[in-house]
Formats: structure tokens, C-alpha cells, sequence
């Protein structure tokens, strides 16, 4: 599943991923840990050379919720806690241009195949389904206006205790989505092959219905080819 900033892909990918008995796997998740890493270490986001070894080096790990504070799941670098810290705005910042170094997104991307190797994932991003898994049974490109996802962060933001006004939200999600869309390599945009949700004026579990309606479809194709 692929899309812009905040176009609903974590709320509906661990819905949808609960629905089916299936991993849920932000690979988001990976690009803001090595940019808080760059930011932690005091490595400049600019150093291509010195990121990209960190991207090779630090270790990652995707967990259960190991406090009960409203994670979706603990996310650890090289031990440390880190789930909270990754949603800063100064990793909002960092995390587009990280993402755009080839060496960063080829230590990642040879983790997420891993991950996804077995099957049974729902895995969300920018490249899914055009770069991670091109060969993906199901691939979902969830979209929404600009305005309907800055006002979704936001409140998130706001329930969190995070300040931040609706336009800067609305400014930091058009920036971060043309500096991934405008990248060399591996650009969000859907795959030729993807299914196109638009959730602008769709509930959430309207939403998840729709994905998994699009699951139960590929299913069932798969299931009678050639029969
Ligand atoms: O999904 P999330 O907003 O947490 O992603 C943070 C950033 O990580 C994105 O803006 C994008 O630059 C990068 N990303 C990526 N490829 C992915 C997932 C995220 O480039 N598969």
C-alpha cells in the first residue's frame, strides 16, 4: 500500500492487516529511524556518504507495543527506544532527503524484502508496490486532498500534545510529498497495476471495507485463473 504523507495508509494498513490474521509493516518507520539516527549522532542530513553508512549500519526493529501510550508499535534503534521520537517535526524534515540517497533506500529496501519474503504482510510506503514488492497480489494506492490529510495530521498532532498550526501541517505534507514524488529514484507514485483509493470523503472503515473488498476480488481471481 503506497500514497502521499497522511493519506491514512498506517490507520487502514494495521485495520486491514488485522482483518486478515496478516504482519503490519510501516516502512516509513525505517526512513525516520535513520534520520533521527543522522540527527542524534550530529551526522549533517547532507552527508550522503556518512547517512548512507548509518543507514548500513544501525539496527532497526519493528515491535509490539511494549508500552501502553497509543503506539501502534515500539520501534527500536540499535536498542533504543525511539517510537515517539521519530515523529518529531526536525525528522519531518530530514526524512525526505535521507530517503532520496540510493544507499539509504538499498539497505532498507534489502530489509523490507525480507520481512516480506514469506507472504501474508501489509506493507506500506512510497515504493511498495513499484520498487519493495513489484510482483505484490494486492497493491492499494491510498490518496486524499492535501487539505483533507493536513487536517488529519493535525488533529492527530493535537491529541498527542504536539503544537502546530493547520497550515504549516498543510505546508510540511506539500513539500515532503513533491521532494518524494520529484526524487530520481524510486518516486511515489502509483504502480501502473495499483488500485487507486481515494479516501477525501471516506470514513475509515469505509476505507478499510474497500481494501478489503479489492483483497477479497484479487483472491478470488487468483484462486479461478485459468480454471
Ligand atoms: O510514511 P511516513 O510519512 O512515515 O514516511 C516518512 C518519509 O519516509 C516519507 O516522506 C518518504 O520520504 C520516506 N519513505 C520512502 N519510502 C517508503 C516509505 C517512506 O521514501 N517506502
Amino acid at each position: 500500500m503506497d500514497g502521499p504523507a497522511a493519506s491514512g495508509k498506517s490507520t487502514v494498513g494495521a485495520r486491514v492487516a488485522a482483518r486478515l490474521g496478516y504482519l503490519y509493516f510501516d516502512t516509513g518507520v525505517m526512513y525516520r529511524a535513520v534520520t533521527w539516527a543522522a540527527l542524534d549522532r550530529d551526522i549533517p542530513i547532507e552527508d550522503e556518504a556518512a547517512v548512507t553508512d548509518l543507514a548500513f549500519r544501525l539496527r532497526i526493529e519493528v515491535l509490539p507495543p511494549t508500552v501502553a501510550d497509543g503506539r501502534q508499535y515500539t520501534v527500536l534503534a540499535d536498542g533504543q527506544d525511539i517510537t515517539w521520537a521519530i515523529r518529531q517535526p526536525e525528522v519531518d524534515r530530514g526524512v525526505s532527503p535521507v530517503s532520496a540517497y540510493a544507499g539509504v533506500r538499498e539497505a532498507l529496501v534489502a530489509q523490507q524484502r525480507r520481512i516480506g519474503q514469506e507472504g501474508g504482510v501489509v506493507m506500506v510506503g512510497r515504493d511498495i508496490g513499484t520498487v519493495v514488492f513489484p510482483e505484490a497480489e494486492v497493491k492499494i494506492y491510498l490518496d486524499a486532498s492535501p487539505e483533507e490529510r493536513a487536517r488529519r495530521r493535525h488533529r492527530e498532532m493535537l491529541a498527542r500534545g504536539q503544537e502546530a498550526s493547520y497550515e504549516e501541517v498543510l505546508a510540511d505534507l506539500k513539500r515532503r510529498d513533491g521532494l518524494d514524488s520529484s526524487r530520481a529514484i524510486a518516486p511515489l507514485r502509483p504502480a501502473p497495476d495499483a488500485v487507486i483509493v481515494d479516501s477525501t470523503s471516506l470514513t475509515i472503515e469505509e476505507v478499510v471495507a474497500r481494501v478489503l473488498e479489492i483483497v477479497q476480488k484479487a483472491l478470488e481471481a487468483a484462486c479461478c485463473y485459468g480454471a
